[in-house]
Order: C-alpha cells, then structure tokens, then sequence
C-alpha cells in the first residue's frame, strides 16, 4: 500500500505531541498496529484522538486526510458516530443492554461524548461480555464501506475478566482490515496478556498555557474566562470545558468568605467548625477542596510577588485575593501543604474532618485581628 497523505494530527489534537508524532508516522507510512491503547488520564482527549485516527483512516478523499467534508468523515463525529465501519464499546447499565439489544452488532448513531460521561458519571458499569463480543465480531467481518474497521473501546479497564479474556484470540490474529483502539486511564489495570500484545500510545496531563490558547483561539473563550477554566481543569481540556463557571463562582464565593473570616479574626473553633460544614456537603467537599487549592496557590504567589497578577488562577478576583493575602502574612503557603496532604489523604480515605481542621486551623492568626475588617468588599 502507497504511504498516505495525513494532515498534522496535533492540530486537532491539544497537547499531546508524543501520541501524535507517534499516530503520524503510523499512518503515514499506512503501518499502523491492529491493536492500540490509549492510556493516560481522563479528560485529556483520548476518545477524540481514536475518532480523530477514525477519520483519518477511513476517509476517501484523495488528498490530505481527514477531509472533514466526505461521507466518511462526517459520519464519525465527537457527538455523533453513524459509520457503519467504526464501533464504540464503553460500560452501560446491564438491564438496559438486555431490554435493548436485538442481536445487532452494536450501536451506530450515538454520542461518543455523551455516553463517556455517562460511563464516567457511573462507576460501576463494565464493558459487558456480550457487548464486546458483539464488537469482536463486527471486527472479524470485512468492512462495508472503506477498505478498515474499527473497534474502540473506551474505559477498557473496566471489563469484566472474561470479556478481556474474549478478546485475546481477536489480538492475537487480526484481520488485516481490523484496528482495535483501547482506552484507559490505567495502563496497568489491563491484563498483562492484553498489554502485552498491544502498543501503548501514551496521552498526557495538557500545560495550562496549551488549554488558554486553545479555549482562546478555537473555542474564541474571553482571556479571564479561559484563564480560569484552564487554571481549574488540572490539565484536563474536557474538565475546563465542562466547569459550570456559575456553580463553581457560588462556591468559591462562600470557601472566599471562610478563609477571609479565619484569616482575619478566626479562631481555632470556628475553624473546626467551618471544616465540618465543608466536609459534610457530602459529594461537593471533593470539588470544595479542590477550590481551596486553587485559592491558596494563588494566596501563596500573590504573598511571594504581589504584582505576579498573571500567574494567577482565579485572576478575575485579584484584588480581593491580594488583600486576603497581606492579611494571610505567609500563612497560606503551609496550609497549602497541609490542604494537599488533606486531599492526598482523604482520597487514601483517611479522616476528612481532621485533615480540613488542620489545614484551617493553620490560617488562623495567632493573636485575632480587629474585628469587621474587610478590605474586600
Ligand atoms: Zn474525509
């Protein structure tokens, strides 16, 4: 087969120049290996880059690809796949795969986005035995439209055992049209009779001035807006682009209020009992850790350099944190120690309301400032 003509993968792609130059050369050089994982963490693009490698792969234009504009490669869209050569596998609620499943070969014309976050957002679903065989045998027949298939398979550490199992004689003997794409946050959580005979392409966690630009240039966000979302995404573009901006303002506002009451005429009580409030929200004290993170982080470098105003997170509020901050006299740069050993800890599920006391304890001053101070307004 002749070498194909391939647009630059990284500019779709943001932020991830290994697996690119990698997914590049492949195609290429048309020498891609049948079975591929993705691994790295969530949010990163994984699922868009195996879409991205669909296209490229099956479309049928004659020049650079993907085209964007052929059948092909408008049938294999983030938020809807039709083609009739390209499968998605993910975990689904089993009750509803056997009220649905009429013995086809899987779903076509769905929503790869949404049904991610749909596995996301439920834990315990798995890749089902019955839906990866399914998969493995639309693979193992010739392709209906474009000279390739594929088969991703998305959370791919969540299959159950013997699924994996199932898919061991596909990897072990492809056919030539068939290309496999899994995908894990876990390299290591796959069987290692699986990683084995699959290539690792690796993604990785997007440098925050990568998301701003991104935000920016193609999604033509406002600069503060883009700085903020990329400054909480933790590297993840899908959990920039996710954040409720109005949510996550409500929050901060009231966690603001908090470390400015400590932080002013606080004292070690009414921080043991503002620590449990935070961990009583239930599910949103994870979040509310997270904003207390990204807030002392930018305490600390405002306490550092005041004028480093660039640097910063939660730019849109800079005065106010500025203040917060002289009023802090470096305190916020041990609590921040102590905030992460907290999370740190509480993921490893450790005692969540001691770690938060702390950590708040640790803003209190040592002699409690004059009362009804607020320099922000
Ligand atoms: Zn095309």
């Amino acid at each position: 087969m002749s070498p194909l003509r391939v647009l630059p993968l990284a500019d779709f792609v943001v932020g991830q120049p290994r697996a690119t130059s990698a997914l590049q050369r492949a195609l290429e050089a048309d020498r891609i290996f049948p079975s591929l994982v993705f691994h790295g963490p969530g949010g990163v693009g994984k699922l868009s880059t195996a879409l991205l490698l669909a296209r490229a792969l099956l479309c049928q234009a004659q020049g650079e690809r993907p085209c964007g504009a052929c059948v092909s490669c408008r049938h294999i869209g983030e938020r809807s796949l039709i083609h009739a050569d390209v499968r998605l596998a993910l975990p689904e609620k089993k009750s509803a795969f056997d009220r649905d499943s009429s013995g086809s070969e899987g779903p076509a014309g769905i929503d790869p986005q949404a049904l991610q976050a749909e596995a996301v957002r439920n834990p315990v679903w798995s890749v089902l035995i019955d839906r990866l065989r399914q998969g493995i045998a639309f693979l193992q027949r010739s392709p209906s439209e474009s000279p390739r298939r594929v088969l991703i398979v998305d959370q791919a550490h969540r299959m159950e055992a013997v699924a994996a199992n199932a898919l061991l004689k596909t990897l072990e003997e492809p056919p030539a049209h068939a290309l496999l794409v899994l995908i894990t946050s876990s390299w290591h959580a796959l069987l290692p009779t699986i990683r084995s005979r699959c290539r690792a392409v690796p993604f990785q966690l997007v440098p925050r001035t990568h998301i701003v630009n991104y935000l920016v240039e193609r999604r033509e966000m406002a600069a503060e807006e883009a700085v903020l979302r990329a400054g909480l995404s933790g590297g993840r573009i899908g959990a920039g682009l996710d954040l409720d901006l109005e949510e996550f303002r409500r929050r901060r506002d009231a966690l603001l209020s908090v470390l400015d009451e400590l932080a002013r005429h606080g004292d070690p009580g009414l921080a043991v009992a503002r620590a449990e409030a935070i961990v009583q929200a239930g599910d949103s004290a994870e979040g509310d850790l997270e904003i207390l993170m990204a807030l002392l982080r930018d305490l600390m470098v405002l306490a550092a350099s005041p004028a480093a105003e660039a640097r910063l997170v939660n730019v849109d509020i800079a005065p106010g944190l500025r203040d917060l901050a002289a009023c802090l006299e470096g305190r916020s740069g041990p609590a921040l120690e102590d905030l992460e050993t907290a999370i740190e800890s509480i993921r490893q599920k450790g005692n969540r309301q001691l770690l938060v006391e702390n950590f708040l304890i640790g803003l209190v001053p040592e002699v409690p400032g004059p009362p009804g101070v607020h320099a922000r307004s």
